[in-house]
């Protein structure tokens, strides 16, 4: 990377958490970061042995349960202690599991907001305290869904929790915009990571790709490109937005056989 490209991100030499690294755009947005000169410190429940972000910025692992309180605030104390404070948090972890309104399992349903609501207000409430304390105008990016604008049958709790993030996310911008923290979201469509390929097979792809626009499942990388530019400079006057990057699928409304 170039100093002109360096100083345009602002993320050269900067701190970052990113949550739900071990994987798909967690992991994406961890070497890109990483390769633009962030250090990162890399939260998951697990990661695999053979994990190797590279680059430029140092990776440090933490193995942490988001939904544990006590457990992102060792993660945050781990970030402060070895890179001097946090400037970006990328709140990427999450799990789906399914079930309609009348087979919802309630124990399932908890989980799911734990893990997808209740984890991101850990790490925002412990991050933005950090940052008010350092006076570091830090960003933060929530990763939503376009479930949380757009439902599918049986998937009542993981919708619920994605709208829970589009409006946790509108409500810390207005509380955090006085302290100069951004905090914007973005609501990936279908990336091609193990936790949406897990419901596709060969049939269904091709199904799914018909409903999308630009006719792909995007790779993780794509996604993570925009949580960077979220967490740049480049977004400077962006707060409390919604990033859609589901390659035109919420903005098809196409019915076969309508023509003007
Ligand atoms: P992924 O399964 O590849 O990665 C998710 C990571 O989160 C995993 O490594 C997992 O171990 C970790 N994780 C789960 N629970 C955790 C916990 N309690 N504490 C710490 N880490 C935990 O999935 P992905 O597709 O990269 O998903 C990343 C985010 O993107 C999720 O929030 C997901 O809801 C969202 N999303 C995914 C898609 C898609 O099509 N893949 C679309 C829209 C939104």
């Amino acid at each position: 990377m170039t100093s002109i490209e360096s100083e345009i991100l602002g993320l050269s030499g900067k701190s970052a958490i990113v949550t739900g690294s071990g994987s798909g755009m967690g992991r994406a947005t961890t070497k890109l970061l990483s390769q633009l000169g962030t250090n990162v410190l890399a939260v998951d429940l697990n990661f695999s042995e053979e994990q190797n972000f590279g680059t430029s910025g140092k990776v440090i692992c933490h193995v942490a349960d988001v939904s544990n309180y006590t457990e992102a605030e060792k993660s945050v104390n781990d970030c402060v202690n070895n890179f001097g404070g946090v400037d970006v948090l990328v709140n990427c972890a999450g799990i789906l599991k399914g079930g309609t309104i009348f087979d919802l399992d309630f124990t399932d349903w908890k989980r799911t907001i734990d893990v997808n609501l209740v984890g991101y207000v850990n790490f925002a409430k412990l991050v933005s305290t950090v940052m008010v304390k350092n006076k570091t105008k830090g960003k933060i990016v929530n990763v939503s869904s376009t479930a949380a604008m757009s439902a599918e049958p049986g998937n009542i709790a993981y919708c619920s929790s994605k709208g829970g993030v589009v409006s946790l996310t509108k409500a810390l911008a207005i509380e955090l915009a006085p302290y100069g923290i951004r905090v914007n979201s973005i609501a990936p469509g279908w990336t091609r990571t193990p936790f949406a390929m897990a419901y596709v097979n060969k049939e269904s792809e091709e199904a799914i790709c018909k409903r999308i626009p630009l006719g792909y499942i995007a790779p993780p990388e794509e996604i993570a490109g925009n949580i960077v530019f979220l967490a740049s400079d480049l977004s400077r006057f962006m707060t409390g937005n919604i990033m859609l990057v589901d390659g035109g699928q919420l903005s098809d409304s196409t019915i076969p056989g309508i023509g003007y």
